[in-house]
């Protein structure tokens, strides 16, 4: 393992890195060195205090030196927050070769805060967490400037695939991140402790002894990948399984948690001059993500709305459409001076019923009739008179006849009458008294009325008898109809059909 470590060119400690280290090892005498050190740094000095100062500490008094820091967060921490300044400083780069340095320090900077905020909720105290949490990944940095390429693509399978990056690191490289991390951060002098958390921070057999420190580094890149990653709310619940039940927490302080680890990242970045960008607590995502969900609800029903109303108008227009085709049918059937059913019509009516008759062995009958000598009326009374003569007679027709019957002008002043159920008898009784109230019928035009009478012929299909076609009835009834014209007029003529 060390071969390989020795191929790979590790990056050297920032100067003021070592010489903070080399201070803190000389302990608390060393207190005022570390003071003088930092102090050279004026940008790493305001970084210090804005941090003792910043909600991370909650300070009850304003923390404006180095010697108040040291003194109100001890030593450790003092050093360990000028360490991850001065390290990940350092250690960063552009966005160049595909490796995106700000993602990385970002996300870093995140499970910091994560680990120290469970830490504080599971009571466990220990100085090294944070920087330990920033830090513990820094090996993926070193194998990256190493053979930037090459690491591009791992860090890419791990995308796609979720896969761990150890054995393709391994094969690539014959180290892991975990163990080069491990090795530059002691190369650097730091604590044994951090450099000891990071080699296993993602190993399950790591040693007992920091079996709580490296699961809390673990659930702290759970913490960030909330934030980073995809899946959110399903991590969300695995930490709660993992912490809930082993540290008697309840759900809402990790709920809590998660919310605090996106506040207190945006004010921490900001000191790390990383731009911290749309880092809203994860209850206010999940706000969000369910006020977009009642929206596209919402968004659901008004297109269900719309639908039914564009269903309800469709429905509305097939009415109207319906209505005004029946309206055209009836006109396109329909004799435009007496709106009785026009010849055409006749003829379907006829069709319908002969097949009705014939189907259920019923009788039908039909009568045509025509007006006598109606010439005359038109010759002494005039057309328009004669067309009045023509209306009269149709709704004299229609007001005696039964409403099954149909009648229909069959042309000029003839007439048809089609008489379902009705056999020779029953339709020589109602042609009969047609013609009777015909003659005592009176159309006054202008105080003269108007008389008139009517030849009927009539003819019938009875269940008894074989299957008659249309034309034979027509036929029929029209030569019934000539014989009442020849006998004189003003009468019924019949002819029988034959059984
Ligand atoms: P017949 O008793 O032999 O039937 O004598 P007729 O005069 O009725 O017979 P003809 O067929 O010679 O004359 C039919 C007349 O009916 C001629 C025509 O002017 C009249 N007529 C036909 N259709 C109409 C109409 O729509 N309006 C009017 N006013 N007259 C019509
Ligand atoms: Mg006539
Ligand atoms: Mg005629």
């Amino acid at each position: 393992m060390h071969e390989t470590i020795k191929d790979i060119k590790l990056p050297s400690p920032p100067a003021i890195a070592l010489r903070i280290l080399e201070a803190v090892k000389k302990g608390d005498a060393s207190f005022g060195e570390l003071a003088q050190i930092i102090s050279v740094d004026p940008a790493l000095t305001v970084k210090i205090l804005q941090v003792a100062n910043s909600s991370f500490y909650s300070m009850p008094n304003k923390v404006n030196t180095i010697e108040k820091a040291l003194s109100v967060l001890g030593m450790n921490i003092t050093k360990n927050i000028a360490l991850s300044f001065v390290i990940a400083t350092e250690l960063n780069g552009n966005k160049q070769e595909g490796f995106d340095f700000i993602y990385f320090w970002k996300r870093a900077v995140t499970c910091a805060v994560g680990a120290e905020l469970l830490a504080s909720l599971l009571h466990y105290k220990n100085d090294d967490l944070f920087v330990s949490a920033l830090l513990q990944d820094i090996g993926v940095l070193v194998l990256h400037l190493c053979r930037p390429s090459e690491y591009r693509q791992i860090l890419d399978e791990k995308m796609a695939t979720e896969a761990s990056v150890f054995g393709s690191e391994r094969k690539l490289f014959g180290v892991d991140h975990q163990e080069i991390g491990a090795e530059l951060l002691a190369g650097w002098g730091l604590p044994e402790t951090i450099s000891t958390m990071i080699r296993y921070h993602h190993a399950s057999d790591c040693p007992e002894a920091i079996r709580m420190p490296v699961d809390i580094l673990h659930w702290s890149t759970m913490l960030a990948s909330i934030y980073y990653g995809s899946r959110s709310v399903e991590k969300v619940q695995r930490l709660k399984a993992a912490i809930c039940p082993r540290f008697q927490v309840n759900e809402e302080a990790i709920d809590a948690l998660v919310d605090a680890v996106a506040q207190k990242s945006v004010e921490l970045l900001a000191f790390f001059d990383i731009d911290p960008g749309e880092m809203k607590p994860f209850s206010l995502l999940l706000q969000d993500a369910n006020e977009e969900l009642r929206r596209i609800n919402l968004s659901y029903e008004q297109v269900v709305m719309q639908a039914k109303q564009a269903r309800q108008k469709a429905e509305e227009l097939a009415a109207e459409l319906l209505l005004a085709n029946a309206k055209l049918r009836d006109l396109a059937f329909r004799d435009g001076l007496t709106g009785l059913y026009n010849y055409r019509y006749f003829q379907e009516l006829m069709d319908r019923e002969i097949d009705r008759a014939t189907r259920y062995h019923l009788a039908l009958s039909l009568i045509v009739f025509d007006i006598d000598l109606f010439k005359d009326v038109n010759d002494t009374y005039g057309h328009p008179a004669g067309d009045d003569v023509l209306r009269n007679l149709a709704t004299l027709v229609i007001t005696i006849m039964r409403t099954s019957d149909l009648i229909v002008r069959y042309g000029g002043e003839e007439f048809a009458v089609i008489l379902p159920m009705t056999d020779l008898a029953g339709c020589k009784v109602f042609a009969e008294r047609l013609r009777r109230r015909v003659e005592e019928m009176e159309t006054v035009i202008a105080g003269i009325a108007i008389r008139i009478t009517i030849s009927l012929g009539l003819t019938s299909f009875e269940p008894a008898m074989m299957a008659v076609s249309k034309s034979q009835l027509i036929n029929a009834a029209d030569a019934a109809l000539y014989q009442a014209k020849q006998s004189g007029r003003n009468r019924v003529g019949v002819i029988q059909l034959k059984v």
